[in-house]
């Protein structure tokens, strides 16, 4: 199917064309019918499917028809909700290169930065609106939002948004919008607690399913390296100097791993940039865009703060630690290997990480290849170490914390 046949108008038409896309993606060509349909649809498809382009453009379609309203009068037709600043920029940006031949406006609004210059945007009139959770939450509690005119309403990465916390602001935002309004959904994978909230607020939705989760493409060349955890900086060294060229995306669990490795890195003259969740969100754009445009040749991030950004042709990807969600693997080794280029992905495997192993592998459905010539070998068949988690006995259910406690709690990604 062309874009054509998808029934967009002529200015939209025009904006994907001199992108330069030639042809819908799967997810865009299952996705735009039914949105034009005005259906609510589950969509579960992953970051660089083409996703965002799957529900901005029939967005764009269903208000194009009715963009003549002065700026002032405006009011906010779509909502989308994302769980990261970084994605919530990137659909900003994607919204705005679509609708140039409109004049339909689309506007961001996300936390960690001045709200005055938010408000000042948002009091001039957009039909648009893209946000983070709890400042949407702030904006519509100090009158500066109003969602009683949205028409539209998109949650994107359902799942990361409910891994971190935002169950009861993505509901409360949902009630905040009229009850007839179209839901989308879009999720990289569908566990039970996104499809218990597609229940509640979605009706009767149309499914979609595009990405094989647990597929790794066959561009992708993969290799595990057994490592004791105390080798794995000089390890990563040593691939750096004599393997790994080009962009280079390394992943760590924790943001203390990640500053530590980019110290190391930054120490033996590297050009490196880093994100995670404590990064002011001035300081996680501007390494990102270093490392975009070639300033910087290897990023470290957590999981969480790389999910969603849309960084293309990496030459490599390296799981300096091994995720324990064996999904979380698929994802980030398939950043690497897109649309016909060959990656490279090296993941690290200490003694305590062995059982992950087992668990990707199951999941892919391969072996990966074990790399034994590196100087810092680690006994594959060597046991496993499992750490046993000492019970507190607190009496305390989990969910009970005082809303003070929870505040304090300091986010690991
Ligand atoms: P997304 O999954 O929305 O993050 O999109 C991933 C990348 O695919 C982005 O760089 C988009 O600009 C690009 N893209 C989206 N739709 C198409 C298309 N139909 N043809 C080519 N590239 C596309």
């Amino acid at each position: 199917m062309s874009f054509k046949d998808l029934q967009l108008n002529k200015p939209i038409l025009r904006a994907v064309t001199e992108i330069g896309y030639n042809d819908p993606t799967l997810v865009q060509n299952k996705t735009i019918p039914l949105i034009l349909k005005k259906k609510d649809i589950i969509v579960s498809a992953q970051t660089g499917t083409g996703k965002t382009a799957a529900f901005a453009l029939p967005i764009l379609q269903l208000l194009f028809d009715r963009q003549d309203a002065s700026k002032k009068g405006k009011k906010i037709k779509a909502l989308v909700v994302s769980p990261t600043r970084e994605l919530a920029v990137q659909i900003g940006e994607d919204f705005n290169k679509y609708s140039t031949y409109t004049n339909l406006r689309a506007t961001v609004v996300f936390g960690g930065t001045s709200i005055e210059p938010q408000k000042d945007i948002l009091k001039k009139g957009v039909d648009i609106l893209i946000a983070t959770p709890g400042r949407l939450l702030d904006l519509h509690k100090q009158d500066i939002v109003n969602l009683d005119y949205v028409e539209t309403l998109v949650l994107d990465e359902a799942d990361l948004m409910l891994d971190m916390g935002f169950i009861d602001d993505v509901k409360k935002i949902e009630r905040l919008c009229p009850n007839d309004k179209q839901t989308l959904l879009f999720s990289a994978t569908i566990p039970y607690k996104v499809e218990q909230l597609a229940n509640n607020i979605l009706n009767t939705p149309e499914r979609i399913e595009v990405s094989p989760n647990a597929s790794t493409s066959k561009n992708i060349s993969q290799l595990l390296y057994y490592v004791p955890k105390r080798n794995k900086i000089e390890l990563c060294l040593h691939l750096l100097r004599n393997n790994i060229k080009g962009s280079i995306l390394i992943f760590r669990r924790t943001k203390f791993g990640v500053d530590k490795l980019e110290k190391t890195l930054l120490k033996n003259g590297y050009k490196v940039g880093s994100i995670h969740g404590d990064k002011s969100q001035t300081t996680r754009q501007n390494a990102l865009n270093e490392f975009k445009n070639g300033h910087t040749n290897i990023l470290i991030a957590t999981d969480v703060a790389a999910r969603g950004i849309d960084i293309n042709e990496l030459d490599a990807v390296v799981n300096f630690d091994l995720p324990n969600i064996p999904e979380t693997y698929v994802h980030r080794i398939g950043r690497t290997g897109r649309a016909k280029h060959t990656g490279l992905s090296y993941s690290f495997c200490s003694a305590d990480e062995k059982t992950y192993v087992k668990s990707i592998e199951e999941l892919i459905n391969i072996q990966i290849p074990i790399e034994e010539d590196h100087p810092y070998p680690l006994d594959p068949k060597a046991k496993p170490i499992i750490h046993k988690s000492k019970k507190t006995g607190s009496k305390h259910k989990k969910g009970r914390k005082s809303i003070a406690s929870k505040k304090k709690k300091k986010r690991w990604y």
